[in-house]
């Protein structure tokens, strides 16, 4: 029975006490990237596997350990969505999208399915923010991703975020960096996981990021691909780094972040935290000029991060940060018989309609029951109905918060209540210094 009522390893659900922050956080990045000329473009959760396989890379420990990969009932090999940037790409050639003016600039938010031991703020269900541009080969691009990235931990008030920037080079200069990590890594084959072993042929680099703490052990003194970067990537990193300090965006040089995914190109990015545990990564990207191409499409140049929404969300309560509350109930009609209840319905009806949020009694419940519901759902005015009231055409509107009543007519009710709520903020304002009428002047 356990399997009935129990959420599968990894994953969470978020009930409505949480929810509504979620719903926040994610359309208020959102907004912040539509600041930035990103809009929202909506992907399935899943796809073929080849997409990740050529994509996010063979050798990499998310292809090769983390992957929720089926068969389904048509022989189709098919994959949940380990990351976001694939999907993209796959929709923006499949729509052709490089026919539109570029950049071309595409935002998301979406849940991420990875088989990894499940830890605080790392699910096997995630969901990400991510961002895409592509058609901009500039260093400007670079910066102004990670530009939208600080903007967005700025709003919410995270000020304990490290800035780390590398450059992990071009398809060119990285042939003599994986020269030079295989010489390295060769010199300590025995000790490698199994999995690294196979990587060192194939792709020396990934053994950068095995999680195997022997592997990241011998990894920590490897070649730093900074000394092997040409000129070009040398003078585009120095670029970005121009355009960061112009926006006045601190940062530090990292040489040990290569990410985790093959196709990143140049400039790569974190943006991490000690607040939720070891150092975590709360923000990665970069760029990726190769992938659109090794996917089949044009060479369109490529840049991008993703916030990991679950962290995003610890590392705003580690900080204290509060968000705003939830739109409370405006009104709860309380009916003393089924006949005022009907009443109540229809009344209800017509406030919601001018978008008044309503509740009437739908359980049966006697008045003093009622009203107790109404105070525990913290609504902002209630009304009882009874015979007298329908028959005279009026309620009492109670206010629940300092317990002044005022009488509203019935006839065209959802306007009374309007007017008398705005009324009320307006005297409840005016109690201070403030005289609110002659800043809103005739709106009133
Ligand atoms: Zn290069
Ligand atoms: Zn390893």
């Amino acid at each position: 029975m356990a399997l009935l009522t129990k959420a599968a390893r990894g994953t969470g659900d978020v009930l409505p006490s949480v929810s509504y922050k979620n719903r926040f956080i994610e359309s208020t990045m959102l907004e912040i990237g539509n600041n930035f000329g990103f809009k929202e473009i909506r992907t399935p959760v899943f796809e073929h596997t080849e997409l990740f396989n050529r994509s996010v890379g063979e050798t990499t420990d998310v292809v090769q350990k983390e992957m929720y990969t089926f068969e389904d009932n048509g022989g189709r090999s098919i994959t949940l969505k380990p990351e976001g940037t694939a999907g993209a790409v796959r929709a923006f050639l499949e729509h052709g999208l490089f026919n539109e003016p570029m950049p071309m600039k595409l935002a998301y938010v979406t849940p991420c399915y990875r088989y990894e031991k499940p830890q605080a703020g790392r699910l096997r269900e995630f969901h990400q923010f991510g961002v895409e541009c592509f058609g901009a080969a500039a260093p400007a691009a670079d910066a102004e991703v990670i530009a939208l990235g600080k903007h967005i931990f700025d709003f919410f008030g995270i000020d304990d975020l490290r800035l780390e920037i590398n450059s992990i080079g071009c398809p060119g200069c990285r042939k003599n960096y994986q020269a030079a990590l295989r010489e390295y890594f060769n010199s300590n084959i025995d000790d490698l996981c199994e999995t690294c072993k196979g990587r060192l042929d194939r792709n020396p680099m990934r053994i950068l990021d095995c999680k195997s703490p022997v592997c990241s052990g011998i990894a920590g003194n490897a070649p730093k691909i900074l000394d092997y970067i040409c000129d070009d990537c040398q003078a585009h990193f120095d670029s970005v780094k121009k355009y960061l300090d112009a926006m006045g965006i601190e940062y530090t040089v990292n040489p040990t972040i290569v990410r985790g995914l093959d196709y990143y190109t140049r400039t790569v990015f974190e943006f991490v935290t000690g607040s939720i545990g070891a150092q975590s990564t709360v923000c990665g990207g970069g760029r990726y000029d190769g992938l659109v191409e090794q996917l089949g499409g044009p060479s369109v140049p490529a840049c991008g991060f993703a916030v990991g929404l679950e962290r995003f969300m610890m590392l705003l309560e580690a900080r204290g940060i509060e968000l705003p509350a939830e739109n409370p109930t405006d009104l709860y009609i309380a009916s003393m018989n089924d006949e005022a209840n009907i009443k109540a319905a229809e009344l209800a009806s017509q406030v919601r309609q001018e978008g008044v949020a309503c509740l009437f009694d739908t359980v049966g419940r006697s008045l003093k029951a009622q009203m107790k519901f109404a105070n525990k759902m913290g609504v902002l005015y209630t009304a009882v109905l009874g015979t007298d009231e329908i028959a005279n055409g009026v309620v009492n509107v109670k206010c629940m918060a300092d317990g002044t009543e005022v009488p509203v007519a019935l006839e065209d009710f959802a306007v009374n209540f309007i007017n008398m709520s705005i009324n009320k903020a307006v005297d409840d304002f005016n109690v201070g210094d403030v005289d609110v009428s002659s800043v809103l002047g005739g709106l009133l």
